[in-house]
């Protein structure tokens, strides 16, 4: 706490993950010797830097971006850049520090990091958009790499901005370096099914768990909070394995559909209009409602899908989910439930899984966009979209077997946070100190 003062959402992600590893170290005390845990709460490279712009008005606005190298012991750093005004170097690190052992459970050969700024997206133009990006990369271009950091998308960051950051690395890099930024639009480099592979991952997993019980989505019904990237894909897989998702929502409030939403009017105000939420309701009519502000959580639901932001879901959040019947909870957005929350659903034996395990879908693709720009290569959806089916199945499977082999079963928090931290341990061990 002395060393990180302020970084409440830090020093959260690193609890919960320590809480998580005392059965670990009584088993293979080696795991603590060098300063190890230690080690791995510490970033490898902080970078925080000056990103002045011009805006349409000709005034200059000044942000702060930050790029927190946290674990390169797999491979290169990895992980998203996110523009939202909260941002600040204790969120970025609490993300970096997630993003490590999500970026193990998949198994692929990437480290962890994460990178964003308190820029602030929305209502700006299209120009403005672009000169931040090029600012931003201005600076930035010189920590990444293909073999050092790639960076790709978060909140506030799709296809138009990586495609923004990418145009400039290239000027100044001087180098046509595919593999230095992901989440990349099919014309130049990007894969198919990146753009689906987040929510699809978290309904997979959430799928994977269900059927421990002997069920399935089929028929149930379904609340996704935020209406972005994440919660746009997770309704799609959801309808597609037969649910029926009735509330999504945005940082203003949340819609409900009691006839299930339509996720193409959805897609046509997020995607391409860059609309509020409450337009659905204005749109749709019958069967609609708009609740301003208020807590998606209080729509009774089977299951709850959180995919905006950390701390969205709360203990009283909880407690409401579970008195109107939820079974099974799923993290697409990092971090959205707070301890409190966890420690309810646990209580209440509601299936619950972690963001770092749940949605590593949107990274493991981001390595097999990696992987296809290394061999200059372009896979087909079906090629793709199969392979992140299999590695979700693989993550929640393991993440269940390790729960299980430390007499947690059925706890995915304390199965990913094993899982993953081993994997970073047995490779930290063998690089010696550094
Ligand atoms: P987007 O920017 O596409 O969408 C974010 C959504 O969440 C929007 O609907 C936004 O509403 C809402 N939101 C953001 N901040 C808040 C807030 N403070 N309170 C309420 N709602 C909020 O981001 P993504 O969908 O990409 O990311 C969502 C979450 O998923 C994040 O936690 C991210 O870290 C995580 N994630 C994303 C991955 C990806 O591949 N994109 C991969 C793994 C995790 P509004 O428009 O009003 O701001």
């Amino acid at each position: 706490l002395r060393r990180n003062p302020n970084e409440p959402e830090f020093h959260q992600a690193v609890d919960e993950v320590l809480s998580c590893l005392g059965r670990v170290i009584a088993k293979h005390p080696d795991y603590a010797d060098h300063a190890l845990i230690e080690r791995i709460c510490e970033p490898e490279r902080q970078i925080i830097f000056r990103i002045p712009w011009v805006d349409e008005q000709g005034q200059v606005h000044i942000n702060r971006g930050f790029r927190v190298q946290f674990n390169s012991a797999l491979g290169p750093f990895k992980g998203g850049m996110r523009f939202h005004p909260s941002v600040n170097v204790g969120i970025i690190k609490f993300l970096g520090f997630e993003q490590t052992f999500k970026n193990a459970l998949t198994g692929m050969p990437i480290g962890g990091g994460k990178g964003g700024s308190d820029f602030d997206p929305k209502g700006r133009s299209e120009l403005e958009i672009m000169r931040f990006c090029q600012s931003m990369m201005t600076e930035l271009h010189r920590h990444i790499g293909e073999y050092t950091d790639v960076p790709a998308g978060d909140i506030g960051v799709g296809k138009r901005e990586i495609g923004y950051m990418f145009g400039q690395y290239k000027r100044l890099a001087n180098r046509y370096e595919a593999g230095v930024l992901t989440g990349k639009g099919l014309s130049y480099g990007g894969s198919r099914a990146r753009t689906e592979a987040t929510g699809y991952g978290t309904v997979w997993f959430t799928d994977s768990m269900l059927r421990t019980r002997g069920t399935s989505l089929d028929g149930k019904t379904v609340v996704v909070s935020g209406s972005g990237n994440v919660a746009i894909y997770a309704i799609e897989k959801a309808q597609e394995l037969g649910a029926k998702v009735i509330a999504c929502s945005d940082s203003a409030g949340y819609v409900v559909d009691e006839n299930g939403l339509d996720l193409d009017l959805v897609k046509e105000l997020k995607e391409v209009r860059r609309d509020r939420i409450s337009e659905y309701d204005r749109l749709k009519g019958d069967g609609v409602y708009y609740v301003a502000g208020g807590s998606i959580w209080d729509v009774p639901c089977d299951i709850a899908l959180p995919c905006a932001t950390q701390n969205e879901l709360n203990g009283k959040d909880a407690k409401t989910l579970i008195r109107n019947g939820v079974i099974a909870v799923a993290e697409g957005a990092n971090m959205p439930a707070t301890p409190d929350a966890v420690n309810a659903f646990h209580k209440a034996d509601v299936l619950f899984a972690p963001g770092k395990a749940a949605n590593a879908g949107g990274v493991a693709t981001s390595a097999l966009e990696m992987q296809q720009n290394a061999s200059r290569d372009s896979w087909s959806f079906d090629k793709t979209a199969d392979r992140l089916e299999t590695i979700m199945r693989n993550i929640h499977d393991d993440c269940a077997e390790t729960a299980a082999t430390y007499g947690e079963q059925g706890n995915y928090v304390v199965g990913a946070n094993i899982a993953g931290f081993v994997r970073v341990a047995e490779a930290m061990r063998a690089l010696g100190v550094v």
